[in-house]
């Protein structure tokens, strides 16, 4: 099979759709940037863009909805039918751009429509996004040598980089994030240019830097990300504090610097998959040493670094201008990391306390921070023991207890079906029908209790109250198997 074919192959019938309606309209209309250099390289596109020599008021003529509110000319194509695929939902089509000039190394003082692919291609950030695919017949237009630079692994601009940069500085971090993204060599022209350009990141909106930079840490290669922004020093562009913690020794079981360790465990999220709220916590842990650093008897010491740490997280994520629920959820985890290396005892109440404090739909996600943090210093298989009866206890904790309230009726109910007054009779009642209900779990339901406690309410006394007393012991009984089987299941006493 030709590549022609084997590309148009994978691309989807919505996304060739919106290109046919286009053509037979007698408009141009290509595939073209990340969705092509993806296809080429394997890996699947997170979005379908279109480009053509039709204007916008063109396209929005030729579909019947359509989406037009920003300023580069883009149109959103909503498609037919039910789709899984979120990344064919919506197709964006843009007319051939001419980028004029840039006084304010931010946005394009103007956007020029053009009737040419050639302008369009030309004004792409780097070779291996300016490719562009004709999906009817399968004809690639590749004017800066893109398929050649996407074999070897190398990010290039489209032309000057010095230009390109100072066109637009936010060109730097997406080369660091395709870079990391894509396991690419920034091309040595193209990264003197990033170098001598990377002041000019002041004047880029702290949302631009934030997508490129969620999307950085996103990546499989975040440690290289955070590398590269310090080797080009634009570290400073994502925080200062991150400087801060370059070199500061830690001494004692720490093999890196504070630096060092905290891309090391922000690694150790990424190659585990762990979501962003768990990759930030984990590159954000001991952001607060720098500051408590002290030194004691025969280390260094960091008290209170998780306290000063979770207010530095804080601060960088609102200053990057991060969702409010994600912040909340890492500054709870940088606050809380400490739980777990503690090196007293863990009791139960401690363990209760930390669930209240970080929440019970943060406790796993505190657990894996702590699992990066721990592979983060160099000491990967120390202690799994403790690990797995921390587990264990948060399990324990965390387990709806065993208890009346599990019942499918409750006193109140038994005292309106057997019109009984309030005494001890309805206690043992509900701990009679406990104990028939952990024999058999279907008996819960309304009718049957309800049924059954009429029965029941009618025994003498001291038989209602035996049968009770049974059902508290069950009950007890069952609270240590269940005990037994989450502390098995993790292989701790
Ligand atoms: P992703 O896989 O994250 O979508 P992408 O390269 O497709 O990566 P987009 O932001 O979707 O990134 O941009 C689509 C295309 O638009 C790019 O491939 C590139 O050709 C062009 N582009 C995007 N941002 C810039 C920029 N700042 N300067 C020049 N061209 C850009
Ligand atoms: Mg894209």
């Amino acid at each position: 099979m030709s590549l022609q074919t084997s590309l148009i192959e994978k691309i989807p019938t919505e996304v060739q759709a919106v290109a046919t309606t286009l053509q037979k309209a007698n408009f141009e209309a290509y595939l073209v940037g990340g969705c092509i250099r993806d296809l080429l390289i394997n890996r699947k596109p997170k979005d379908w863009d279109i480009t053509t020599n039709a204007t916008p008021e063109e396209i929005i003529g030729l579909f019947s909805e359509t989406f037009y509110e920003n300023a580069y000319g883009t149109v959103g194509v909503k498609t037919e039918g039910d789709k899984v695929d979120e990344t064919v939902k919506v197709i964006e089509v843009t007319p051939y751009r001419l980028e004029t000039k840039y006084t304010d190394v931010r946005r394009p003082d103007s956007i020029t429509f053009s009737k040419d692919i050639k302008d369009d291609l030309k004004r792409r950030d780097f070779t291996i996004n300016a490719i562009a695919l004709d999906p009817s017949n399968g004809h690639i237009i590749d004017l800066y040598k893109g398929q050649t630079d996407l074999k070897d692994g190398i990010l290039r601009t489209v032309g000057n980089p010095h230009d390109r940069f100072q066109e637009d500085a936010l060109r730097i971090l997406r080369a660091i994030r395709l870079s990391c993204e894509l396991n690419f060599t920034i091309e040595s022209d193209t990264e003197k240019a990033l170098v001598d350009n990377s002041d000019l990141l002041i004047h880029i909106s702290k949302e631009r830097v934030r997508d490129e930079f969620s999307k950085m840490i996103m990546s499989d290669y975040p440690q290289r990300g955070m590398e590269l922004a310090q080797k080009y020093n634009v570290l400073r562009f994502i925080s200062p504090e991150f400087e801060k913690s370059i070199g500061i020794e830690q001494g004692g079981v720490h093999k890196y610097n504070v630096w060092e360790h905290l891309i090391r465990s922000l690694q150790l999220s990424a190659d585990k998959k762990w979501p962003l709220d768990v990759r930030l916590a984990s590159l954000l842990h001991d952001i607060g040493k720098p500051d408590t650093r002290r030194p004691g008897e025969s280390k260094w010491t960091f008290y209170g670094h998780e306290v000063v740490g979770a207010r530095i997280a804080k601060r960088i994520l609102m200053d990057l201008k991060f969702p409010q629920k994600l912040i909340e959820k890492v500054v709870k985890l940088v606050r809380w990391h400490m739980f777990f290396s503690d090196t007293e005892t863990i009791t139960h109440s401690a363990v209760r306390r930390m669930v209240a404090n970080v929440g019970k739909e943060n406790v796993w996600d505190l657990m894996n921070v702590r699992v990066a943090d721990r592979i983060g210093t160099g000491r990967p298989k120390e202690n799994p023991y403790r690990l797995r009866k921390y587990q264990a206890m948060i399990e324990e904790v965390m387990r709806d207890p065993i208890s009346v309230g599990m019942l499918k009726i409750d006193g109140k109910r038994i005292m309106e079906v057997t019109r009984e007054t309030p005494g001890r009779k309805i206690g043992y009642t509900l701990h009679a029908l406990l104990e028939e209900v952990l024999e058999d779990p279907k008996l819960n339901t309304a009718e049957y209790l309800e049924m059954r406690a009429g029965e029941l309410i009618k025994l003498p006394e001291e038989e209602l109250k035996a049968l009770g007393e049974k059902g508290k012991q069950i009950q007890e009984q069952v609270e240590e198997e269940k005990v037994g089987e989450i502390r098995k299941k993790y292989h701790v006493e």
